[in-house]
């Protein structure tokens, strides 16, 4: 890569994400364990911080040196959040400026650890950003991190401070459905300009959030791609609350069976069987379960599908209460339009109930191609890599070529928004006086990269007059930088203590006519979704290549067990797929993306009696070679 890198983040309540977008397109970070989703759990034990999945793994045995769920604590008081307390295994306290604190008891001689929320979200970020780092082969400093859409100021502000503790500047917050309509390319449609209102349905571990956006490609003096509508959900409502309802299904059957309730070590243990339990029936029509209560027996049952729907209806139908609510506060907004997609976002959306009530609610069907836990973070880092403007040539919004200021005493430029930016941009800054008595600034913004007003050029000037006399330093003043998609910069000056604004608005040269940049944004747009496309493409060959490679060596070695129909079926599914793969393969536009999926899924389904056979004949202890 020429320039930094910018990776993006899903910092979620209950597992967090990396994700980069480059030339191949958006795609998720691994570790070594295979799946790019790391738990947002971390253990402080014996002086140090383990994050992810062996910390959620261990959380039961350390519940009070296990932090979980810590955004729930970011930017937030203790009576904030003095409902998540109960829920919570660690110790929380009140900490300084109506901030609160986790402690950790000291263990090993340690003294107990009194931490920030931000230091443990730091913990996390610091880990993504290794992760990161091995993976790329390069520092990596620069981030987009997504937050909750309903996120308040100081939130945020935690959110950017965790990342600079973390070592990482967060060039920019993105609301996590945002990211989610933006990892689909929802809202870049190329050359039209008609607004798209998408619904985003987030369903995760413990937290339920619906927002409804509008999407209107930049346009005149509004620079917002992304308006978000209306926002609702429920802070204590996810998958969580399903595995506790089966969870405690089974110890209610536990206890009628055995006349007591199951044992702590078993009862500790349900939580995890449980979650496993749902997920396997997101898949699965039924489950088995199995649990050895030692002395009193085997508990052991199956449970259907229908069963487990039944227990979580309560659940689901809140949710679509809450979307219903949603709806009826767009509505005006809305003027009666309907609605374009709905983007399915968290873990818990896999439930096949939550995505059918989902479309019934919506009279849609939901957008479910990407994965629903990493399509946050494949937006942020699109966003990155919009932000970058790394694409060789795509991708690129019209950027800001040299950075605005202001002039400053002694005639230094202080850089407001920095060169590269792209536009829309907006950024603010304080300042304040340095001599006594001040009744009047006067603005002198410059465009350029060197540090002396007298080497940069100037845009204009204005003055913000009428302030009251006070000490050096003690006035606030304010200074927002907006440059909206047309180039146009505006600059207001607003003093927070006597309230007095003044602005201005001047056109920096960009060399380039608004027509020009509205071909270049166009472009650029088509250029995303097009990413995006072959960004599939490009996995689903890889991914048949495997299937065909695997599928033909066994039919190379038992198709003469296969009926002469379901050989035959087997070899034209091959064939076809084959073919399709050596067209994409020269040039990916020629298939359409759900040809190519069709086709695996055929040969998929076709395969399944040759893959009984090949399991069988390993069974017999048959000499198979791993390919
Ligand atoms: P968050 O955004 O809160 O960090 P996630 O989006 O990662 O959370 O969702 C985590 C939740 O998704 C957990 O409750 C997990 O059990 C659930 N989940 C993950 N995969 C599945 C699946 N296949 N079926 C049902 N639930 C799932
Ligand atoms: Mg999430």
């Amino acid at each position: 890569m020429s320039r930094e890198p910018i990776v993006g983040i899903d910092l979620g309540t209950t597992n967090s994400l990396v994700a980069i977008c480059d030339a191949r397109g958006p795609r998720t970070i691994s570790d070594r364990s295979g799946s790019p989703l790391v738990p947002s759990a971390v253990t402080y034990t014996q002086g140090s911080a383990v994050v992810g999945a062996d910390a959620r793994s261990g959380a039961p045995a350390h519940p009070r040196h296990t932090i979980l769920s810590v955004k729930r604590l970011m930017g937030r008081s203790l009576p904030e959040v003095s409902a998540d307390l109960p829920f919570l295994s660690y110790a929380v306290e009140p900490g300084p400026r109506g901030t609160c604190r986790v402690r950790i008891p000291g263990d090993a001689g340690n003294a107990d650890l009194v931490l920030s929320p931000e230091e443990v979200s730091a913990s996390i970020l610091r880990h993504l950003k290794q992760l990161a780092e091995s993976h790329l082969g390069t520092e990596v400093r620069k981030a987009v991190i997504t937050v909750p859409a309903y996120f308040d100021d100081a939130q945020r502000q935690a959110t950017r401070t965790a990342a600079r503790l973390a070592g990482l500047e967060a060039v920019r917050l993105v609301p996590e459905p945002t990211a989610a309509a933006l990892a689909y390319g929802l809202g870049l449609s190329a050359g039209d300009r008609t607004p798209r209102h998408v619904a985003v349905y987030d369903l995760g571990g413990g937290t339920f959030d619906i927002s409804i956006l509008r999407l209107t490609p930049a346009e005149g003096d509004d620079p917002f791609f992304f308006q978000v509508l209306a926002v609702g959900g429920d802070t204590r409502l996810g998958g969580d609350d399903a595995d506790h309802l089966i969870a405690d299904l089974f110890r209610r059957e536990i206890q009628d069976r055995t006349g007591a309730p199951p044992a702590p070590d078993a009862a500790r243990g349900l939580v995890t069987l449980a979650e496993q339990v749902k997920v396997r029936l997101s898949e699965h029509d039924t489950a088995p379960v199995r649990i050895d209560l030692g002395p009193s027996g085997v508990y052991e049952r199956t449970l259907a599908r229908e069963e487990f729907e039944s227990l979580i209806a309560p659940l689901v139908d809140r949710t679509i209460d809450r979307c219903r609510q949603a709806l009826a506060a767009a509505a005006a907004e809305l003027r009666g339009k309907s609605l374009d997609a709905v983007v399915l976002v968290g873990g818990s959306t896999r439930i096949p109930l939550v995505r059918r009530r989902v479309a019934e609610c919506f009279n849609l069907e939901p957008y479910t191609a990407l994965d629903p836990d990493q399509v946050v973070a494949l937006g942020a880092s699109v966003q990155a890599a919009v932000l970058s403007g790394d694409r060789s040539g795509t991708l690129l919004l019209d950027v800001i070529p040299l950075s605005l200021g202001v002039e400053t005493v002694g005639g230094a430029v202080a850089k407001v928004i920095m060169r590269n930016s792209p536009v829309p941009a907006r950024a603010t800054e304080m300042f304040s006086t340095s001599v006594d008595n001040q009744t009047a600034f006067r603005l002198a913004v410059f465009q350029g990269e060197r540090e002396m007003a007298s080497d940069c050029r100037k845009l204009g000037e204005f003055h913000l007059r009428g302030l009251p006399p006070m000490p050096a330093g003690i006035p606030q003043l304010e200074l927002t930088f907006l440059v909206d998609a047309n180039g146009v910069l505006g600059v207001s000056a607003l003093e927070r203590r006597s309230g007095r604004r003044a602005s201005m608005q001047v056109i920096p040269n960009h060399g380039l006519t608004p027509e020009e940049v509205d071909r270049i944004e166009r472009e650029s747009v088509t250029h995303a979704r097009e990413d995006m496309t072959r960004h599939r493409i490009v996995d689903l060959i890889a991914n048949s290549n495997l299937d065909l490679k695997w599928i033909g060596e066994r039919y190379d070695r038992f198709s003469h067990e296969l009926s002469p129909a379901d050989r035959e079926t087997l070899a034209a599914c091959m064939a076809r797929l084959r073919e399709l793969v050596a067209r994409a393969s020269a040039d990916w536009k020629s298939v359409p993306p759900d040809d190519l999926h069709q086709a695996k899924e055929a040969l998929d389904r076709a395969s399944v009696r040759l893959q009984e056979i090949s399991i069988a004949a390993s069974l017999r202890g048959g000499p198979l070679r791993p390919g």
